[in-house]
């Protein structure tokens, strides 16, 4: 699906330099951060289970600390490359930003296919990234959180790595750690349940009842289930659902006209967010192309997946009974089709707004952790629907004021915020 030639920090880049462009920033401050500030390349040997080393590759990419202590996730992916981390450490810069939260963004990655590493593996790969960047990483410099493929146990063992080098108890040193070891109540639903705030947000404003609307969703990892709980709850039908085959090496969608049933689909899925084929078709689903997700015809599409789906060839099968796309994954879309959508008059809500939720709870946890009183997990979710309605009005009002388009009116706000501050800073 996704095409060879896709840079994804030079789309993270291009976005940039037009909305910079557009707001008149000086040179000094354009070429400051246009690129990461720092970052970290490095090889982490791993004794495997049959007893020969394996090197894998890791890295680590802070794009701006002038907010706050850098922050992002850690992402486990084959195709890992230092490029899509600098562009993740970017957007992660925007949607700090974004949210108002006080950091800035960080991104890290290894080469590996979780899929065929067992625990033990993993946990030397986790315990070996640490070692490589524990001196450049910390609680006041820069938190690493989940991201693709990594989970709260990943969180927990680079937590035991870096207290172990450094003798003591950080537990502000990474978010998304596991509850009862230093974790938010609320941060695994987070980020899918943001989504949906903002979803949330844009119907109201298009005087829509949500129970009366459809969604498309690519994707079932832990975004993607948990935006399909929120969006049922608040009345909602998700139509199809597409994700990965781990066995086929392609994606499939799975569609049910009435409605897919989240619990019926988690119960037939692996930790990876693949869903059994065979299983999905005895429970009624139709098994469509992987791309099928995008030609629903429904009200709102949930891209929450993986960069570059949503591409200049795939934008053109988008129904025009779609009003909404709330982009779950980080940078699902290419400039090309962003050109498209905007010609269309659909309402986009951009990547680093729409999917803050996990950060904004990552935050939450950080103050949680740092201060040992952990809250109800009532108070964390209504400050997470504060902090998301607030960022999503902040980003539609300018948007509809300045006529333009969602994406370009987050990025004046995130970029007007993070300048502001390397100005002050007397950096630029
Ligand atoms: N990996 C998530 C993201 O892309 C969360 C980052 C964090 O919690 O620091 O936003």
């Amino acid at each position: 699906m996704a095409s060879k030639e896709f840079n994804a920090f030079a789309m993270a880049q291009s976005q940039f330099d037009k909305v910079s462009d557009l707001i008149g920033l000086d040179a000094g401050a354009k070429s400051f951060l246009r690129e990461p500030v720092r970052e970290f390349h490095f090889l982490i040997p791993v004794r495997m289970d049959d007893g020969t080393t394996k090197v894998f590759r890791g890295f680590r990419v802070q794009h701006s600390d002038a907010r706050g202590p850098a922050k992002g996730g850690i992402r486990f992916h084959p195709q890992e490359t230092v490029d899509t981390v600098r562009a993740l450490a970017m957007w992660m810069t925007w949607k700090t930003a974004v949210v108002d939260l006080p950091l800035g963004g960080g991104k890290g990655g290894v080469i590996c296919d979780p899929h065929h590493l067992s625990l033990r593996e993993q946990e030397q790969i986790c315990r070996g990234w640490v070692r490589q960047v524990a001196k450049n990483v910390g609680p006041l410099a820069d938190v690493p959180a989940p991201d693709v493929m990594t989970n709260g146990q990943h969180m927990l063992w680079m937590l035991d790595e870096f207290e172990v080098i450094h003798g003591g108890r950080y537990p502000g040193f990474i978010t998304g750690k596991p509850v009862g070891m230093g974790g938010s109540l609320g941060r695994t639903e987070a980020t899918g349940y943001g989504l949906i705030y903002t979803i949330r947000e844009a119907l109201k404003d298009m005087n829509l009842d949500p129970k009366n609307t459809t969604a498309s969703v690519q994707g079932f990892g832990n975004v993607a289930q948990y935006a399909i709980e929120k969006f049922t709850q608040l009345g909602g039908t998700v139509t199809a659902v597409s994700c990965w085959d781990q066995n086929d090496q392609t994606s499939y969608t799975y569609k049910k006209r009435t409605g897919v049933d989240l619990n019926e689909l988690r119960s037939i899925t692996d930790r990876f967010g693949g869903i059994d084929p065979k299983k999905a078709q005895d429970l009624g689903y139709l098994k469509l192309a992987g791309n099928a997700w995008i030609e629903e015809e429904v009200d709102i599409l949930l891209p929450a997946a993986i960069e570059n789906q949503v591409t200049g060839e795939t934008v053109n099968s988008i129904k025009k009974s779609v009003k909404i796309i709330g982009e779950g994954a980080n940078g699902p879309t290419t400039p090309d089709a962003d050109a498209e959508i905007s010609k269309r008059g659909i309402f986009i809500i951009p990547d680093f707004l729409a999917n803050a939720g996990g950060v904004t709870c990552s935050y939450f946890e950080q103050v949680q952790s740092n201060m040992n009183y952990f809250w109800e997990k009532e108070e964390v979710l209504s400050k997470l629907d504060t902090k998301m309605t607030t960022g999503f009005r902040a980003v539609s009002d300018l948007a509809r004021s300045r006529k333009l388009y969602m994406r370009d009116a987050a990025y004046v706000i995130s970029i007007g915020r993070v300048a502001q501050a390397v100005k002050d800073r007397g950096w630029v």
